[in-house]
């Protein structure tokens, strides 16, 4: 049983449609895999819908843009209600603060002598129901190939946070995150907390309250995490008996090679406890 659970389509930031992107995974030998798309989960019918005709498991999933103490978190919520009221306003909000700081970041790039248009950026996002940076990344890159030969070399100093086109947006409280998702009956894992990327706020004792919140489990298998990293937060799962879960954070085309579909698995054993809860 080889198992993914996290990866993205075009409906945000990633390059497969949900249907591309599950019979890939099918091609990848994956046995199931989860659809966590930033924000929203409008790509959940495809995807179900082709893993029923390829047959592969299909969890459905979302990844949440959260903030703790200041700092970007990401978390996983699966197999929710995805009609409840609550997480949807909560969602509504997330998705309001990506759209809303779009003015900004293409007056800030104008600013800087690299102009792009809405029409423009809205190429690279027109599948997608939820705008992201790397949207921005691809229409820098297509317009400025010389200035920006690819996605890193936007988010290097532009993009990343306190880059030169930055533009903080709002984000769920991650606790209230956890609360919304466990109300509305699925599971939350924290994605990739200690990507070399984020500072590490998570720490043990951090981990230990967000499971009186309901967490359900840790991404310990990330290619952000070296082995140091993966050994140190097995052992906070391990203790604080969370879920470790592995997986590619797939974005299609559009992130590095080694992200590929598989390239990190959640053990069939933990997959077991963590639907089993
Ligand atoms: P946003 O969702 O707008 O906050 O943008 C953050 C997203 O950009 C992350 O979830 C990643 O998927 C993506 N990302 C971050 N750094 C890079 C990078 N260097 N190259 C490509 N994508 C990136
Ligand atoms: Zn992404
Ligand atoms: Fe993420
Ligand atoms: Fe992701």
């Amino acid at each position: 049983m080889r198992i993914d659970l996290h990866t993205h389509s075009n409906r945000s930031d990633g390059t497969d449609s949900p249907a591309d992107l599950v019979r890939n995974a099918r091609a990848a030998g994956l046995d199931v895999v989860a659809l966590t798309d930033h924000d929203h989960t409008v790509g959940w019918d495809e995807a179900v819908e082709t893993a029923a005709d390829v047959g592969i498991g299909l969890v459905r999933g979302i990844e949440i843009s959260t903030t703790f103490q200041g700092h970007s978190v990401h978390l996983l919520g699966y197999e929710f209600d995805q009609h409840d009221g609550a997480l949807n306003d909560e969602l509504e909000r997330v998705r309001q603060g990506r759209d809303q700081r779009i003015p900004t970041m293409l007056a800030k790039l104008a600013e800087q002598g690299y102009p792009i248009t809405m029409e423009d950026l809205t190429r690279h996002s027109r599948d997608a129901a939820a705008s992201g940076r790397p949207h921005f990344a691809d229409a820098l890159v297509e317009k400025y190939p010389a200035r920006f030969p690819d996605r890193d070399a936007v988010f290097d100093g532009w993009l990343n946070d306190g880059g030169l086109a930055y533009v903080k947006r709002y984000s769920a409280p991650l606790q209230t995150a956890i609360e919304l998702i466990k109300a509305a009956g699925g599971l939350a894992v924290v994605a990739h907390p200690w990507s070399s990327k984020r500072s590490r706020v998570l720490t043990r004792d951090v981990f230990a309250a967000l499971v009186d919140a309901g967490l359900d489990g840790i991404e310990v298998d990330h290619n952000d995490h070296d082995e140091a990293t993966r050994v140190e937060l097995r052992s906070i799962a391990n203790e604080l008996d969370l879920v470790v879960t592995g997986s590619s954070d797939y974005h299609g085309t559009g992130k590095k090679a080694d992200f590929f579909l598989g390239c990190n698995t959640t053990h069939p054993d933990e997959y077991e406890r963590l639907f089993g809860r």
